[in-house]
């Protein structure tokens, strides 16, 4: 937390482009912008990512980040937003205080998302959907 870059920037050590904040949520820009607009969300409190934030944050992340989506959108008139979250190294998170990327697209923007070419061998599906309902239980 003492060295946590979002933490400094929740405690006014470091500046940021806020575009909002309530008593448990902030928002400001992404230094580091895939697109211009791009604004990360995050629970003032210091959570490493989803695996370790309480539920009721989490539940209330998602109306903020909506109202930030419409408003950015049209702010820096998009085509798409996408909302993601990266939870772990393997998944490209850098920063571990959990947070929110909402990241405003544009038809011409040229990223391509994942092809999802991988497909299923043989019982493989049903193999992970039971793993995944059994670790659930
Ligand atoms: P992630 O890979 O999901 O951990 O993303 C961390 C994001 O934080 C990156 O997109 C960085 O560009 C962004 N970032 C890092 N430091 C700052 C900062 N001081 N102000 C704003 N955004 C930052
Ligand atoms: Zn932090």
């Amino acid at each position: 937390m003492e060295n946590c870059i979002f933490c400094k920037i929740i405690r006014g050590e470091i500046p940021a482009q806020k575009i909002y904040e309530d008593k448990d949520i902030i928002a400001f820009l992404d230094v580091r912008p895939v697109n211009i607009g791009h604004a990360l969300v995050l629970p003032k409190a210091h959570y490493l990512s989803i695996y370790d934030t309480p539920d009721q944050l989490l539940a209330a992340l998602m109306p903020v980040i909506k109202k930030l989506s419409i408003a950015i959108k049209s702010a820096v008139d998009a085509d798409g937003i996408n909302v993601e979250m990266n939870n772990g190294p393997a998944a490209g998170q850098l920063v571990f205080h959990t947070h929110i990327h909402i990241v405003p697209r544009f038809n011409d923007d040229g990223f391509k998302h994942w092809r999802g070419a991988r497909g299923y061998s043989d019982q493989e599906m049903e193999q992970v959907q039971n793993k995944i309902k059994a670790a659930l239980e």
